[in-house]
């Protein structure tokens, strides 16, 4: 049996397949070393499951209220080992890795204190939390000022602007890991380590605060080893491995969790209430295969960047780059490119392979949005999936792959979709 023939029952010419396979010749040392990195974590993990005695009762399900509900407390204990916290709050009633940022800002932050972003503009839908966009419920309008000092041109700090930015008002500080959906790099978590130590050398008291979107799992320490008194982020990407149906995280100071606790629910109430609905089982396998599930998505943002920039698309990061978080962007250029590279990457997914995706006017972003993806959990972005505002310079953000086969055919596919639209072409080498 030819791997080549299973292939082109897929869609994957023979040409396309020889392409990827002398790219992948070179990438042997990269995958081994992001193996080395999932080793280490699945350890992590594992031993945070074994020191809380995780057990068949911490699996059962509960309704109403909630009180003493014992899975999601060990869970919330798992996470604070995990992450290295005093505290954790993780919930269904999370809705999304927005919705968690939102209750970590909100409920640190009173009128009259000033949040600062170091690191440019954050991500879309952050925008309208804190009000950038005038949004009604915008932490603008409860009188939360916003600040913001732009990375230098190379994507560095500007340590200088940062300093004086921060001043006797400046409360709390957030600083996006991943690129989301700029054009800038993500950054390590020792590069924010330094960010941190410098923003409280300026002030002590301030509480930094990292969007840890998917960057979960992607080196062997989390921004909470690197001083981030919160991390926060989103169980339908990479910390619920592929099996959580909902929820988001925030891990860090116990004080500052337990504020979150009271904004999620109510002041008085915290996280006594709260009920699981049955989601504990996907919640701990997810975090039990995540270091995996990141692995693979990982080899796959790799191989997509090596595969498009040997055709002459810009890729951020680039073919040979570090990597701090899971997404790829390519620049495809144009329109008809992003569409393309869309359908190809819709035509591999095990659910909805069948339609083509079309862009739409999606809540919270200023632009219209593409998004192909064939997930068995709605919208989730640790499966495969490529997405991006329809605008200049017309990048399409790729990212996921439960298994790092799928995201491989799932780039094999958006190359064949390109070449079979006449919009990529190469000279086979000897
Ligand atoms: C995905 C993402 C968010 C928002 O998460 P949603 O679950 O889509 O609401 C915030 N910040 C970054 C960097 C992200 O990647």
């Amino acid at each position: 049996m030819r791997i080549e023939t299973i292939y082109q029952s897929l869609g994957v010419s023979a040409r396309v397949f020889q392409y990827g396979e002398r790219v992948l010749d070179a990438l042997a040392p990269r995958f081994a070393q992001i193996d080395a990195t999932a080793e280490y974590n699945q350890c992590k993990v594992l031993h945070a499951m074994q020191r809380n005695h995780v057990n068949a009762a911490h699996f059962a399900a509960t309704t109403g209220y909630g009180y003493n509900d014992e899975g999601r407390d060990n869970l919330e204990r798992v996470y604070a080992d995990v992450f290295h916290t005093e505290a954790a709050l993780v919930r269904p009633q999370i809705t999304c890795g927005t919705h968690a940022l939102a209750v970590a800002l909100g409920a640190n932050l009173l009128p009259g204190d000033e949040l600062l972003s170091p690191v440019g503009a954050p991500y879309d839908t952050l925008e309208e939390v804190i009000g950038i966009r005038e949004s009604a419920g915008s932490l603008k309008e409860y009188g939360v000022r916003y600040a913001q000092v732009d990375l230098l041109p190379d994507g560095t700090f500007d340590y200088p602007a940062i300093a004086r930015a921060i001043h006797a008002g400046t409360k709390m500080v957030t600083i996006q890991r991943s690129k989301g959906y700029a054009a800038r790099p993500t950054f390590s978590v020792s590069q924010i380590g330094e960010l941190i130590a410098f923003c409280k050398q300026c002030k002590p008291d301030l509480i930094c605060m990292v969007d840890n979107c998917y960057g979960e799992f992607v080196e062997a320490r989390e921004p909470s080893d690197a001083g981030a008194d919160l991390v926060v982020g989103s169980l339908i990407k990479n910390p619920g491995g592929g099996l959580a149906p909902i929820g988001g995280y925030i891990c860090g100071r116990g004080d500052l969790v337990a504020r979150c606790a009271y904004r999620l629910s109510a002041p008085g109430l915290g996280q006594e209430v709260g009920a699981n609905l049955g989601l504990m089982p996907a919640f701990y396998q997810g975090l039990f295969l995540a270091p995996t599930v990141t692995a693979g998505a990982l080899k796959g943002a790799i191989f997509a960047a090596n595969v498009y920039e040997r055709l002459g698309f810009r890729c951020i990061p680039d073919a040979r780059e570090p990597r701090h978080d899971i997404i790829q962007a390519v620049e495809l250029g144009s329109r008809e490119g992003m569409l393309a590279f869309c359908k190809g990457i819709q035509r591999a997914a095990p659910v909805d392979s069948y339609v083509d995706p079309v862009p739409w006017p999606m809540p919270g972003y200023d632009a219209d949005v593409i998004m192909a993806a064939g997930a068995f959990v709605q919208g989730s972005s640790i499966e495969l999936s490529a997405d991006g505002p329809v605008r200049p310079p017309y990048a399409v953000f790729f990212q996921g792959g439960l298994t790092w086969y799928h995201a491989k055919l799932g780039i094999l596919m958006s190359l064949q979709s390109l070449l079979d639209a006449g919009l990529v072409d190469w000279k086979e080498e000897a």
